[in-house]
């Protein structure tokens, strides 16, 4: 990697600054295609100043994760569908002075059940949840022509979640779980139940008779790969989608918002198994 004054600079900012493993990732890519181009963390304090910042070094794009993913949204110029939609920012790319916001989540779940051959048109999909990512995903997984039910704990962000995509989607609380899995072809759990170091890390939301042999489960949570649900799922016999597939195929999406080019798949592929366990 040489950098030298046209060097464009992809920032990350995010409180896993110091902990992501991405860093790895896009910077292979760029190498692999020989791209003037380079991934750094920053270390955000105050979160206008920084994004003044990246407008005002000339910064190319930014890689936004938690806690600036919704609190970003007002220091934007605009956002794109994905972001107005979802209401969370996961990138944000300087466009000549412009700061436009957008998100993957959505791409990156749809993408990873297409590499898997799980068609969604026509199809009963149940999303549990309706955070930031489950949204993205709702939206998208619609898109498709799938038949949206959200389930969340809070039912009103269900509710709302449902309404804002349209008249044909249904919602319910969690105690309806068992009862709309019985119809569904396709699970997703884009909750943060059962992830790594938390509390419900080995609990799942979904009992195991509930899961049925050839129903798709897709479980959004990376860490761990394999969760309590998609341990049970494997048992039961269903067609399981792994968290971590979402993950690559949201870095290939951003990669073409970062740089406007394909990304390299299988160097970024590479890249993810070499620092997973690091
Ligand atoms: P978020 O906006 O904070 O939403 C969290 C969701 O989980 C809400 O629906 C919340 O329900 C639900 N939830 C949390 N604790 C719960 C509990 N004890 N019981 C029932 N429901 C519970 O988070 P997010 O950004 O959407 O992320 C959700 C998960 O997806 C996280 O684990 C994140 O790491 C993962 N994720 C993975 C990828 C990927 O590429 N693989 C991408 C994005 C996110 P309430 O609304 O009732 O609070």
């Amino acid at each position: 990697m040489k950098i030298n004054g046209n060097t464009k600079v992809i920032g990350f900012l995010g409180s896993t600054y110091r902990t992501s493993k991405m860093y790895d990732v896009y910077n292979s890519a760029f190498q692999a295609l020989e791209l003037n181009f380079v991934y750094v963390p920053f270390h955000g304090q105050d979160l206008k100043k920084a994004v003044e910042g990246i407008r005002n070094l000339g910064i190319a794009a930014v890689g936004v994760s938690i806690p600036y993913k919704v609190k970003i949204m007002k220091y934007c110029d605009d956002l794109d569908i994905s972001s107005k939609r979802s209401g969370t920012v996961a990138v944000v790319v300087n466009q000549k002075g412009r700061l436009i916001g957008g998100t993957t989540d959505g791409i990156g779940a749809v993408n990873a059940l297409k590499e898997q051959k799980v068609d969604l048109k026509g199809k009963k999909v149940v999303i549990l949840g309706a955070g930031g990512a489950a949204r993205d995903i709702a939206f998208n997984v619609s898109d498709k022509g799938g038949r949206v039910h959200i389930l969340n704990r809070t039912i009103k962000k269900a509710q709302f979640l449902a309404q804002a995509i349209g008249s044909n989607v249904d919602y319910s609380g969690l105690k309806d779980l068992q009862i709309a899995l019985r119809k569904a072809d396709i699970l997703i759990n884009a909750t943060s139940y059962g992830m790594a170091n938390t509390e419900t890390e080995e609990k799942s939301l979904v009992k195991p008779a509930w899961l049925r042999k050839g129903m798709v489960v897709m479980d959004i949570i990376g860490k761990p790969r394999k969760t309590k649900l998609l341990k049970d799922a494997l048992k039961q016999e269903c067609k399981v989608v792994y968290g971590h597939r979402m993950l690559l195929w949201q870095a290939v999406a951003k990669f073409k918002m970062y740089t406007g080019m394909d990304a390299p798949v299988t160097v970024m592929e590479k890249a993810m198994e070499r620092v997973k366990d690091s």
